[in-house]
């Protein structure tokens, strides 16, 4: 494959989201893709020649490929994978081309397999000829299936009849009634370029692994069971990433899309025995937490319900008093040790063991809050309740900072903050200090109050980024830190995403307006290196989206949505519901980054938070934007947001 690839240049590139082009130049050849859910119309413009050739390659590890001359098709299949799907897993493909072909022939490993017209082997591939006109198209329909070739050109009827124009229109059309949800204005055409690129992404996971069967049936392959099974099924989302930002988004602006999500999360309980942590497509070993608890809990608290709740919330239930026997990422690695000694301890043999308790803990929470919604007994939920306060067991006063423990209670006698040890994940202990979502004053009070609170926030951004790089080898979210040139805030990795917004908790909300518009304005630009870290799953750019509108669910399974500062003059949102919200900045500004007032339907509002229901019922938000702060604004005890200390 590198002696047929083309070199191309990104210049001759157009990247949109419903259209893909690119000039081959060693080929002269101009390929174009546009897509519909399972399906893609290809499009070749090939020069003047007796040598042009389409090469369909099957990949390796196990492929299948036949000819059909007579109807210009070719099918097959691939069983490539990295893992995550039961031994039967294929993945189907049907092509049919718009002429007949001149030559065609199928390929194994490097080699014509002459007279064949179907091969199945470790890599099999075919070569389909043309004689060509100069600037002569040849068009081919693409789909493909995970349950069988039948349903692969059941699939490839998206297309049906189009030419490639019209399933170019309506993959336009398709995105933007999704992208229109969200309108804003009068930002520059960076900051618009930047923010629909952020919403793009933000929708692009998780991913429809279902199909639609010959009687209109919903119906998914299982990557659990490898059986083919009613219902939904997304795939391709890391909870520990898009727990904070990305599923709340979607209970706000595409509740319907979550709603076949979280029947997708039933299904993976019926077929698995357990919620997925990382689903790609099965579970995956990968990251750290029991965050499908919040997503499950933060959907059904914010309306978005299914009829599937009572099995979602036992699935939770389980998940919390297991591990999965073959994939330690699911369930609870260590929930042995926590449950009997409220944290994971260092020396146990259990990495990581301090970033899963603090996950654990907030995890105990939602399942609490949700137990709690659903009028579960206090004799199944109070444990959870009192759980929620374990990530207490981890904070050591000697450092203001989250600590490893061992089994006997001691702290971690080779603790340094800024190690980015393997007592945390992916970050070191001033990233994942902050992690208690669920009760940011109960964290204040740890630390000493207010004052202390705001002063170790306040240094995250002061100590210099190159503390902590050497107590392990260089990781790329460690390199991303370092060039943001903001101290100690890793933004491009996840578990500080929420933490500016903990200003709001700790009486200076205006110093979360400054260090918003820093964050949006200098880690997120349209060019091609503008993207600050792992975009992991939509999280980070939902991250932004939020954060441009002037808001941030810090912790999902609240009802509330911390404000920040909107970067745009203007911001509608179109709900499901009908109801539409008007965000309105009009003095809004590169110098007037700060939230002077707020003023919801004619009222004043001096509270830091915004109510998911009051959105919902729409109207206007009027945001009048300064370029001082106003210290008084959402100072006082009562215009604090939600804390499960001052529930107790
Ligand atoms: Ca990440």
């Amino acid at each position: 494959q590198n002696e047929r690839g083309s070199w191309f240049s990104h210049k001759a590139e157009t990247a949109r989201p419903y259209y893909y082009s690119v000039y081959l130049a060693d080929h002269d050849v101009k390929t174009e893709i546009t897509p519909t859910e399972r399906s893609a119309y290809f499009r070749f413009t090939f020069p003047e020649s007796e040598d042009s050739y389409v090469v369909v390659d099957a990949f390796d590890n196990g492929s299948f490929i036949r000819i059909d001359k007579e109807n210009n098709t070719i099918t097959g299949y691939t069983t490539k994978n990295s893992g995550g799907v039961p031994d039967n897993f294929k993945n189907y493909f049907v092509m049919k081309f718009d002429r007949p072909f001149v030559t065609a022939e199928v390929w194994s490993g490097d080699k014509i397999i002459e007279g064949k017209k179907e091969v199945k082997d470790n890599h099999v591939g075919a070569v389909l000829g043309f004689r060509t006109s100069k600037g002569e198209k040849i068009g081919v329909k693409v789909s493909s299936s995970f349950i069988s070739e039948e349903q692969a050109w059941l699939n490839l009827e998206e297309i049906g009849s189009k030419d490639f124009n019209e399933v170019k229109e309506a993959a336009r059309n398709a995105w933007n009634d999704v992208m229109d949800k969200v309108r804003v204005e009068g930002g520059t055409d960076e900051q618009l370029r930047t923010f629909y690129s952020c919403l793009y992404r933000s929708l692009l996971f998780p991913r429809k692994f279902y199909e639609i069967d010959k009687s209109g049936n919903i119906v998914h392959y299982s990557p659990y069971n490898g059986e083919v099974k009613s219902g939904y099924m997304y795939t391709d989302t890391g909870f520990w990433d898009t727990f904070r930002a990305l599923f709340p988004f979607l209970n706000l602006m595409y509740p319907s899309v979550n709603k076949e999500i979280q029947e997708g999360l039933a299904n993976s309980y019926k077929e698995s025995g357990f919620l997925p942590e990382w689903a790609s497509p099965g579970h995956r070993h990968c990251m750290v937490g029991n965050n499908s608890a919040s997503v499950v809990a933060d959907a059904y608290l914010k309306g978005c319900r299914t009829e599937e709740i009572e099995l979602l919330y036992e699935a939770v239930l389980h998940g919390a008093n297991h591990v999965h026997p073959q994939v330690p990422s699911t369930g609870r690695l260590g929930y042995e040790y926590y449950n009997r000694q409220g944290y994971v301890p260092y020396n146990v043999g259990i990495n990581e063991n301090v970033a899963r308790t603090l996950e654990y803990a907030y995890n105990d929470w939602t399942i609490y809050t949700l137990g709690k919604k659903l009028d579960k007994p206090a004799s199944e939920i109070d444990i959870f309740k009192q759980r929620a306060n374990n990530y207490k067991n981890v904070y050591d006063p000697k450092y203001k900072l989250m600590v490893g423990r061992s089994d006997k209670g001691e702290f971690n006698p080779s603790f340094k903050g800024t190690d980015w040890s393997r007592d945390f994940c992916e970050g070191n202990s001033w990233h994942w200090s902050f992690c208690v979502f669920h009760d940011p004053q109960g964290l204040i009070d740890l630390m000493g109050g207010k004052k202390e609170f705001n002063h170790m926030m306040d240094s995250v951004f002061k100590m210099p980024s190159r503390l902590g790089m050497d107590s392990r080898g260089m990781i790329h979210e460690m390199r991303e830190m370092q060039v943001m040139n903001m101290g100690q805030y890793a933004h491009g990795n996840q578990p500080i995403q929420h933490m500016v917004y903990l200003y709001n908790y700790s009486g200076e909300p205006w110093k979360a307006q400054y260090w918003l518009r820093q964050v949006m304005d200098r880690m997120y630009t349209p060019g091609p290196d503008g993207y600050c870290g792992d975009e992991d799953n939509g999280q980070t750019s939902a991250w932004y989206v939020f954060s441009a509108l002037g808001f941030y669910p810090v912790c999902p399974g609240t009802d509330e949505y911390i404000i920040g500062a909107p970067l745009f003059k203007k911001a509608t949102l179109h709900f499901e519901n009908g109801n539409s919200l008007v965000i309105d900045a009009p003095n809004n500004s590169k110098k007037n980054f700060y939230v002077n007032s707020l003023n919801v339907n004619g009222t004043d509002y001096t509270k830091n938070y915004l109510r998911h229901e009051d959105l919902f019922k729409g109207g206007t938000i009027k945001v009048h934007m300064g370029n001082q702060p106003n210290k008084n604004r959402g100072t006082k005890e009562e215009d604090m947001p939600y804390s499960f200390s001052k529930e107790q």
